[in-house]
């Protein structure tokens, strides 16, 4: 049994088998005094030879998507994110692709900073190699971005890459980074979104400012509330979550301010 979030209630149902093991970071990482802090007495790791296994996908029916990590771990350690404590401090790479890929027409890729990996060349060339179709379902660093991995990037088939703008003060590197990124790619905005972390240590006016930013960049922002659970429905960052991610009203309210729940 394994959960990614400590505050998700357990799986309800009944199991039936003899013994019910529980890992994953739902299960193993707790807050201490403000720090996510790895607890490994609570987590199961897999013996080796199981974590490098081929998946079996027709457990669950699965035919033409294959799903893993290339790489693990990532240098950053931001605040609110339990990478760090849960896969270490730094990018590595663990596996090759045919490891959990032979031949489906989808992969989904699960690595939460494949491009701070030392081995990201080797990585992404295996990615374009495969001509599949690319799901790289966490947030690429843009603040790592260079023109050979963009132009690499560029190769691999996507619908949409996923990048983040969680610290405010990131601005000054991140801009040029973002502009760079499009004019090698010329992808448009509903292919390149960008998370928008809220609700931690900006502002209102920090979070429109790069919510416009973002848009006038070509990119699609989509706002992320931290520790939602505890804001309400009537909190300014729900009311901004829900006119940025809707994106019929955000293409068509272009300021915040005339944003008006109630009428939709
Ligand atoms: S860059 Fe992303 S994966 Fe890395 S610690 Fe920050 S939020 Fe987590």
């Amino acid at each position: 049994m394994s959960k990614v979030f400590s505050f998700t209630p357990d799986y309800q149902d009944f199991v039936n088998a003899k013994e019910v093991i529980k890992g994953g970071s739902g299960y193993c990482i707790s807050l201490v005094d403000g720090k996510e802090v790895y607890n490994k007495e609570k987590d199961s790791c897999l013996p080796d030879e199981i974590e490098h296994i081929y998946p079996d996908y027709s457990l669950y029916g699965i035919t033409d998507t294959a799903y893993g990590f290339l790489s693990r771990g990532c240098p950053r350690g931001c605040e609110f994110c339990h990478v760090a404590a849960k896969e270490g401090k730094c990018s590595y790479k663990v596996a090759d692709l045919s490891e959990f890929w032979r031949g489906q027409k989808n992969i989904v890729l699960c690595d939460p900073n494949v491009i701070a990996c030392p081995d990201w060349k080797e990585l992404l060339q295996q990615l374009i190699d495969s001509k599949a179709k690319v799901n790289i379902n966490q947030g690429i660093d843009i603040r790592i971005m260079t023109d050979e991995k963009a132009e690499m990037i560029k190769k691999i088939r996507v619908d949409s890459v996923h990048f983040a703008w969680d610290r405010y003060e990131d601005k000054n590197i991140i801009i040029p980074k973002f502009k760079a990124f499009k004019e090698i790619t010329g992808w448009k905005a509903r292919k390149t979104s960008v998370y928008v972390l809220t609700n931690f240590n900006t502002t209102l006016d920090q979070d429109l400012e790069r919510i416009y930013t973002l848009r006038d960049m070509d990119y699609d922002p989509y706002v992320m509330v931290y520790d939602k659970e505890h804001t309400n429905g009537s909190d300014p960052v729900r009311k901004l979550q829900r006119w940025v991610n809707n994106r019929k009203i955000f293409k068509t309210i272009k300021r915040f301010e005339d944003y008006d729940p109630k009428r939709g």
